[in-house]
Order: C-alpha cells, then structure tokens, then sequence
C-alpha cells in the first residue's frame, strides 16, 4: 500500500531520516517507534506531502506521492495528531463531516456515517453530535479525532502519538478500543510512538528507527525474541 524507497530528508545538514526502505501492507498497522528526534513524524508527514522528501521514493497504492495533489492526499489518507485538533467552534458533527463535504457526500450519507463511526468508538451519536469540543473529555475529543480522520473512508490512516496527551487509563481504554476497531475496520495504519508497550499492542509489524535509519523492522513477537 506504501513503498519506501531508499527515502532520505535532510534540513540543511542535518539528516532526519536516512535511506528509509519498507514495505506498509495494506490493512496493516505498522509502527514507528523510537526516541525523540529519530525521525518519525518526518518520516509519517512524507507519506501525505506535509513534508517533501530530500531524496528516494515512497509510492502510494503503486504511484509515486509527486504525482498526487495535496487535496487528493487529504482524502486518501486520513490524519490524527497528538494535540488535539477539532475546531472549538464547530460541533462535533460539523467536525467531522469537514472531508464528506469536500467530497460532495449527501447530507443523508453523511449523517449515516458519522452515527456509525460514533458508535464504533463507544460514543453515543445523539448525546455528542451536537455538542462542541470543550465539552468533551479528552479521551472522547481524540475518539472524535479517530472518527474525523475515517470519516470519508480512506485506505491509509496515519496516527502520531494520538493518545500520548491522555492519561494512563484513557490511553489504555484508548489503545485497547483501536484493537477492536481496526478488526472491523481494517484499515492500513501507520501509527507514531515512543512507547515499546503501545508498539507491541498496537503493532502487526514495528519499525524501530534510530537516527533516522530503520534499525529492526519485525512483528511484535520477533521484536521481543530478538536480543
Ligand atoms: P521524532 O518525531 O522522532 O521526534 P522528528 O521527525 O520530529 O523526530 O525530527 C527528526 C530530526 O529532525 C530531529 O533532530 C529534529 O530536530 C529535526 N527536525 C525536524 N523538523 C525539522 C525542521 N523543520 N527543521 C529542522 N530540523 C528539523
Ligand atoms: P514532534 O516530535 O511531535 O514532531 P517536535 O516538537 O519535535 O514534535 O516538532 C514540532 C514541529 O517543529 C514539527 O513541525 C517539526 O518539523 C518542527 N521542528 C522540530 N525540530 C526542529 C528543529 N530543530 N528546527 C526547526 N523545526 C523543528
């Protein structure tokens, strides 16, 4: 679903990532971990064009990203990030329906798919759409940005660190609650953290980078059999 190709960003001299090559399988999650400044937002915002790449490749669904419009990038791949990011003035519902819109849904399909996606992250649709942000726990405000990113149905999801704001016992109910929602979902994910523990319950195959390079690339289980 995404290919890297020998995938090199620089800042001036400073190299993020450094010859990055991997395979992201589709319907997979695939893991970014390391410590900070190892390169792995630079690494995830390649994927949807936030950041140009300084050398190499990365296709998606077998063309390369150059050959995308932002906007398209936008609609394929879905994007949630460690702040939280919904718009206070906007309701939850308005929230989310932000890509159906842009992609021309009807306002019935719209309403179907956001009373969906509600209730597959636990939240009751009549109770929440119609509220704004703030008055929403944390927890629920990331389940909303969950639901925003999936709402127009793209293949590729890309997640930097969503539940490290949260605290201990949100971010486990959050973690656990992902498990069971991409059983049903399915989707190809790409999900940054720096939590070994986060990786291994999250993860069908991590990438452990250092420095910008990928030091191991394996599942969970050869991640905790190797020396
Ligand atoms: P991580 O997400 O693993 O913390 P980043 O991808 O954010 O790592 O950063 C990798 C390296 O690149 C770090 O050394 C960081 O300081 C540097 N870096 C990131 N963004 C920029 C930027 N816009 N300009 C210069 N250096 C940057
Ligand atoms: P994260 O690791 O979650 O990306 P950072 O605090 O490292 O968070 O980076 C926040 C923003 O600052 C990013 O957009 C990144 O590109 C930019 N940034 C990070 N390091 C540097 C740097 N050394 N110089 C300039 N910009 C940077």
């Amino acid at each position: 679903m995404i290919q890297f190709k020998n995938v090199t960003k620089r800042y001036g001299n400073k190299t993020a990532v450094d010859d990055l090559t991997f395979d992201i399988k589709e319907g997979e999650t695939f893991v970014l971990i390391g410590p900070s400044g190892c390169g792995k937002t630079t690494t995830l915002k390649m994927i949807n064009r936030l950041i140009p790449l300084t050398n190499g490749y990365i296709y998606f669904k077998d063309r390369p990203i150059s050959d995308y419009q932002v906007y398209e990038m936008r609609w394929d791949i879905g994007y949630v990030l460690q702040q939280i990011a919904l718009f206070p003035h906007m309701t939850i519902k308005e929230n989310i329906a932000q890509v159906p819109l842009m992609k021309k849904w009807s306002e019935t399909d719209i309403d179907k798919r956001i009373d969906e996606l509600l209730e597959m992250v636990g939240m009751d649709p009549e109770q929440f759409k119609n509220r704004k942000p703030s008055e929403l726990s944390g927890g629920q405000q990331q389940r909303v940005g969950v639901v925003r990113a999936l709402a127009a149905d793209p293949p590729v999801i890309l997640m930097d660190e969503p539940f490290s704001a949260l605290d201990p016992i949100s971010r486990e109910k959050l973690q656990d609650d992902l498990v069971e929602l991409q059983k049903k979902i399915k989707k190809t994910i790409v999900f940054v953290t720096h939590d070994i523990q986060e990786a291994l319950k999250l993860g069908d195959r991590i990438c452990l980078l250092k420095e910008g390079h990928a030091e191991q690339i394996g599942t969970p289980d050869e991640f905790l059999t190797s020396p």
